[in-house]
Formats: C-alpha cells, sequence, structure tokens
C-alpha cells in the first residue's frame, strides 16, 4: 500500500518511523511519503492560509494550494477542474480528509481503508481546509472520507493521520508477526471489547491471576475469556451489546448477558429494565 501525507508539520510524523510501522517500511510492506504542503506553494512566504470568507475567527487553509498537492501526489492532471483524470476513482484510491466534523472513525472504516491501494491524507490546521477540496475530489470520481477520531477537537490533522495510519498498517498482511493476535480483539468480528489478560507473575503485590487460566483446560479458559468479554462489553459499551446478533449468542452467552441485565429476542439483545445500559459513568 502506498499512503501520502501532506501536512504543514511533516516531523510530527516521525514517529511513523518506529515500531511495527517503522519496520512495514522498512521492509516494503508499506510505502509511506510525508510531504510538506508548503512545497506547493508558489509565494515568497509560503503561505497556505487566508481568512474566512464571510468573516470569523481564525484562518482556513487555501484550496488552490491544496489542490496543487492533492493532484501532485495522487498522479492527477494538474489544473483539470471538471471530469476524473486518468486514474481517479480507479479501485482502491482514497482521500482522507481528519476533521472534528468527519464521521467517526472505527474499525470498520479501518478494514475498509486497508484494502485501498493509495490513501492520500490531507492534515488541516487552522479552521480547516476550505471545503471545496474534499468537493472537487469527488466531483473528479475520488474517494475522499472525512474523518473524525473522536468527538474533541484538536490542533491539526496530524495525530489524526497517526491514529488512521496505524490502524490501517497494521492490518496489512505481514505487518503484525501473529496474524491470530488480530483475529480476536476488541472491535473485531465478534463484536465484544476483549477479555482481561494476563501474564507471570502469577501472583503480583496480592494480586492473583484468575484460576482458570492456569488450569491448562483450554475449553474452560476459552469460555472464562467469552464471559469475560461479554461482561466488560455489557459494563462499558452497552452501544455494542445492542449490536450483537442473536444468532451468534449461545446459551452460555445469553446466561451471562441475562445475569447482566440484558434479555436477547429476536432482533438482538435489549435491557431487561430500562437504564441496564446505563454504563453509570
Ligand atoms: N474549526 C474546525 C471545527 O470546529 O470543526 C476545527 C479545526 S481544528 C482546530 C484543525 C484541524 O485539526 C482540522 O482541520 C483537522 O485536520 C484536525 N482535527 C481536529 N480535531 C480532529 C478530530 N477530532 N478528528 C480528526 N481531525 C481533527
Amino acid at each position: 500500500m502506498r499512503v501520502d501525507v501532506v501536512t504543514i508539520f511533516p516531523e510530527y510524523l516521525s514517529p511513523l518511523d518506529l515500531s511495527l510501522v517503522g519496520k512495514a517500511r522498512a521492509a516494503g510492506l508499506l510505502d509511506l511519503r510525508v510531504h510538506d504542503l508548503r512545497s506547493w506553494t508558489t509565494d515568497r512566504h509560503r503561505t497556505v492560509d487566508d481568512s474566512p470568507l464571510g468573516g470569523g475567527a481564525g484562518m482556513v487553509m487555501r484550496p488552490d494550494v491544496w489542490g496543487l498537492a492533492v493532484d501532485d501526489v495522487l498522479g492527477l492532471d494538474a489544473g483539470a477542474d471538471h471530469a476524473a483524470g486518468p486514474g481517479a476513482g480507479s479501485g482502491g484510491v482514497e482521500l482522507v480528509v481528519p476533521t472534528p466534523s468527519g464521521e467517526v472513525f472505527t474499525q470498520r472504516t479501518a478494514e475498509r481503508l486497508a484494502g485501498a491501494n493509495h490513501l492520500v491524507v490531507a492534515c488541516g490546521r487552522y479552521e480547516g481546509i476550505d471545503a471545496r477540496v474534499a468537493e472537487h475530489y469527488r466531483s473528479r470520481g475520488v474517494r475522499v472520507t472525512e474523518l473524525s477520531i473522536g468527538d474533541y477537537v484538536l490542533n491539526g490533522g496530524e495525530v489524526a493521520a497517526l491514529v488512521v495510519v496505524e490502524a490501517v498498517a497494521r492490518l496489512l498482511p505481514g505487518v503484525v508477526g501473529n496474524p491470530h493476535s488480530l483475529v480476536e480483539e476488541s472491535h473485531g468480528a465478534t463484536g465484544l471489547l476483549e477479555y482481561p489478560v494476563y501474564t507471570r507473575p502469577p501472583q503480583w503485590r496480592g494480586h492473583e491471576v484468575p484460576e482458570v487460566l492456569l488450569s491448562g483446560h483450554h475449553a474452560r479458559i476459552e469460555r472464562w475469556r467469552r464471559d469475560q468479554a461479554l461482561e466488560r462489553t455489557a459494563r462499558r459499551r452497552p452501544d455494542l451489546v445492542r449490536r450483537l446478533r442473536p444468532e451468534e449468542l449461545d446459551r452460555a452467552d445469553r446466561a451471562v448477558l441475562g445475569r447482566l441485565g440484558w434479555d436477547v429476542g429476536p432482533d438482538g439483545p435489549e435491557p431487561a429494565a430500562p437504564g441496564a445500559d446505563d454504563t453509570g459513568s
């Protein structure tokens, strides 16, 4: 996969040289390029922003500078304002625009993006990027996704780009050493949060590892982990419990959910009593 990140702070992306993403780059599994948006400016001051039309606080990033940058990294014909250029809209090319007003980034989004051949991440600053940039590339047939990494406001898109690139890169074949470790994770196919995990020593500062994990009894361990995952999900993320599919819940699952105040009907789990899905937070 090729990923281009365009930013006015290329150094902000230096953590992508480290750990599994850094190794994936070194191994050629991920062709990640970080670009300075200012290299597409044409004025002496290398200006990337201007005041908001209509008035108001702050500055807005200019569409002309972003247009040159995105055309270049996507390999589109510069200045072709209408109709898709060669390659535009062809499978697997995606422009990701981090913004707190975007759709919320989830593991499903990461899985979808991991299927792309080429991602371009456009990191905004100030009040964000002129809205015509996303509109323009959509009109040229490029898939554009405006993504929020959560309901809070950061100063710029770089941290969001780090989040998106790491979440996507670890799904690429060969990036995580043991692909099995991706299977049972939180937000995976089971729809549950992961069960609690432990390692040696079995006693630590008066805290014991649950006895079942030392039993060597694989079926019991598996059932215990499933119960813990259900319980943790019900307590912390009742919104996820509501989305569980009834056909994937066995009798033991239903008993655990029942103890936690959930009934499993034909449409899935529902709180047995009002407030049962209140996290208490
Ligand atoms: N004025 C914008 C608003 O209220 O929606 C906020 C702009 S924010 C200060 C500047 C940049 O930070 C955004 O253009 C975006 O790139 C990034 N950013 C801030 N919060 C973000 C979030 N929750 N998710 C993704 N990107 C975010």
